[in-house]
């Protein structure tokens, strides 16, 4: 693998079997199948000044090993795609634990046993458990829509309870939303962990952290003799489509394009642009061991950011004397801004107008859009990774 800055003034896109457009887990995925498999010679084009996309990780200038976009664990339930990730990584035995502070005190999500008898006492906590456990049985996820069916009203109180301090102030922030624009189909999936379990992935057979971080992961990926990857490079300069033809630096390009940038990016916005929520990651580095019990905090009653992570708790590094933390506030995302487009905005409208991008490139048999940006979907690393697997699956099948 070479790692070039900018592309040079002699970049031949026909030296190249495919363009892959962006180094996150879609492209980089993407790229190393094509090249073991069909002895492709990939060219890995990312406007980013690094490669691994939203998961690049980094030291920052206390030494601690920091997420830049945002705290990603990882966790699968997918033999093929951890058997795929493990050629690149290690992985540490985190199992991830998020606490919600309400009104100052710290309770496990999903809510479970501790956390009803820190909500309502520990007598009356109990007394509500073991009636859960009667109605429901023993390690059971249960959404509040069905504690409210029950037609009780202590467990229309947990439902209650859950609903407004976990959910509801969460999801306004998270989302900009008022109560009433939030869906009740949505809010009545919220889940009781009727156990003792804490974890948030308990069932999750894969998990924890790549020992040396994702960054590494992703060197690791992309190092192979035929890859070449060219930072700070904006395919847009470059690659211009039509409805049936692909030119790269002002040539028709026949080799395969993976596309993992937004599609209404690249047609310039001309039918409007996609929505998002972005967040804004706030970092503080503090002169503490440590400033929480666990890797994620979520203020889901208080406060105007979302949640607070502290990394080392997540990577288990050990760096005495200091950590460093990081806030997170979420607001509407402006196209055209340089911002990160961090999470599709679900709804028909805005599924039809991506829809309307996605039909201009069906018929460019080469041209390949996958990933949470080019599909406008959420995906956690995981399922990303299926999806580039089982694309570069149909491609190399063809070749
Ligand atoms: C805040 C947050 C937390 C998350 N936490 C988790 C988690 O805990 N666990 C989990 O499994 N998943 C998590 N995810 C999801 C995870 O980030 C995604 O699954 C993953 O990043 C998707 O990979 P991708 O390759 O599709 O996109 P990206 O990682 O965004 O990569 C796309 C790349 O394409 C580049 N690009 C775009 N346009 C162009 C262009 N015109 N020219 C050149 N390059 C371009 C971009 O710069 C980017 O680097 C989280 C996401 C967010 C937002």
């Amino acid at each position: 693998m070479s790692i070039t800055q900018g592309l040079p003034q002699d970049f031949k896109p026909d030296t190249y079997d495919a363009l892959v457009i962006g180094a996150g887990y879609a492209g980089a995925v993407c790229a190393r199948r094509l090249a073991e498999a069909c002895n492709f010679k990939v060219a890995v084009l990312e406007r980013r000044n690094h490669i691994a996309g939203n998961a690049y990780d980094y030291y920052d200038e206390a030494g601690i090993l920091v997420h830049k976009y945002g705290p990603h664990i990882y966790h699968t339930y997918n033999d093929r795609v951890h058997t795929f990730l493990s050629r690149f990584t290690e992985w540490t035995d985190y199992q991830h634990k998020v606490l919600a502070n309400i009104h100052g005190a710290l309770m496990p999500v999903p809510f479970n046993h501790q956390s009803l008898k820190l909500a309502f006492g520990e007598e009356k906590g109990e007394n509500l458990y073991q009636k859960l456990v009667a109605t429901f049985g023993q390690d059971k996820k249960v959404p509040i829509m069905d504690l409210r069916e029950q037609d009780d009203s202590e467990l229309e109180e947990v439902a209650d309870y859950v609903y407004e301090n976990i959910f509801l102030h969460y999801t306004m922030k998270q989302w900009g939303k008022t109560p009433d624009e939030i869906d009740p189909a949505v809010m009545g999936r919220v889940p009781v962990f009727i156990g003792d379990d804490d974890r948030y992935f308990p069932q999750a057979p894969h998990q924890g952290m790549p020992k040396e971080g994702y960054t590494r992961l992703f060197e690791n990926l992309l190092n192979h003799d035929l890859i070449d990857v060219y930072l700070n490079v904006d395919v847009r300069d470059i690659m211009k489509l039509n409805d049936t033809t692909i030119t790269a630096c002002d040539k028709p390009y026949g080799g395969e394009v993976i596309y993992t940038g937004a599609l209404d990016e690249l047609f310039g916005f001309d039918e409007g642009a996609l929505p998002y929520r972005t967040v804004d990651m706030v970092f503080e580095t503090l002169p503490i061991d440590h400033f929480q019990p666990v890797g994620t905090v979520n203020y889901t009653v208080s406060e105007n950011f979302t949640r607070i992570t502290e990394f080392k708790n997540m990577t288990g590094q050990v760096v005495p004397g200091k950590t460093t933390i990081m806030r997170e506030y979420s607001r509407a995302y402006l196209p055209g801004m340089g911002e990160t487009p961090y999470y599709v905005i679900n709804d028909p409208d805005n599924i039809a107008l991506y829809k309307c991008y996605r039909s201009r490139v069906e018929k460019l048999v080469n041209f390949h859009p996958v990933g949470r940006l080019a599909e406008y979907r959420y995906y956690d690393m995981d399922g990303v990774t299926e999806s580039a697997l089982e694309l570069s699956d149909d491609i190399i099948s063809h070749h």
